[in-house]
């Protein structure tokens, strides 16, 4: 997924970024609402974390003005232990899930696909599309039963698929959803992935609409 972390404490902040670069996701990471407002346009985050306190101003200030524009990217807020009234304004102004710093890093990860899921509209973790099964929640792949071991970018772009059932995701699309700002992408990244994932997956299973994109079958 590609992710926006707004974030102004250093050390959390980068032990968030790695964490999450490390399951597979792309993220962009500011410390400022004026940064994270420039971010989001034109940019289709999968998911927002959100810091309330920051330096130029407050989460919930910017979460409400996000919405007010209609834009309804997932938002996770990220809350102290004592500040229970700015998670209830969080939740109504928005937000679809909060954590309570400090917080486990695998119980964010759980989280982020908790609420990327409910926005696909499939809740249910299992997906079966001919003989394989995925299991989103415990990010595991079975083919014809046997567990096919995917790295975590060939993950994050199955992930990309599975949750967009049904529509052409075009090469660009894939490459935001991949790589974050400023990451180095070679003009055939996109396809040596899906290359890659159709080996382990089945051939038939992505399907190449030529100068168009991509589209999962089933
Ligand atoms: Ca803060």
């Amino acid at each position: 997924m590609r992710l926006l972390l707004i974030e102004d404490e250093e050390a959390l902040g980068a032990a968030l970024r790695d964490h999450l670069i490390a399951a597979g996701h792309a993220i962009d990471w500011v410390q400022t609402v004026g940064d994270a407002s420039t971010a989001i346009i034109g940019t289709p985050y999968d998911i927002l974390l959100l810091d309330l306190n920051l330096p130029d101003g407050h989460g919930i200030d910017m979460l409400r003005s996000l919405r007010r524009r209609g834009d309804a990217t997932p938002c996770i807020i990220l809350t102290a232990q004592d500040q229970i009234t700015d998670r209830i304004a969080g939740l109504n102004t928005g937000a679809d899930d909060y954590l309570v710093k400090p917080f486990d890093l695998d119980e964010m990860t759980a989280r982020l696909a908790a609420v990327a899921r409910r926005y696909s509209g499939n809740p249910n973790p299992l997906i079966q599309i001919g003989e394989v099964e995925i299991d989103l929640a415990a990010r595991s792949v079975f083919r014809a039963g046997q567990t096919v071991d995917l790295t975590a970018r060939e993950w994050a772009l199955l992930d990309q698929f599975v949750r967009r059932p049904g529509a052409t995701l075009s090469k660009r699309q894939l490459e935001d959803a991949l790589y974050e700002f400023g990451a180095e992408i070679e003009s055939n990244t996109v396809e040596v992935y899906v290359s890659r994932l159709r080996k382990k997956i089945g051939g038939t299973l992505i399907r190449t609409l030529r100068g168009v994109g991509y589209r999962l079958e089933g």
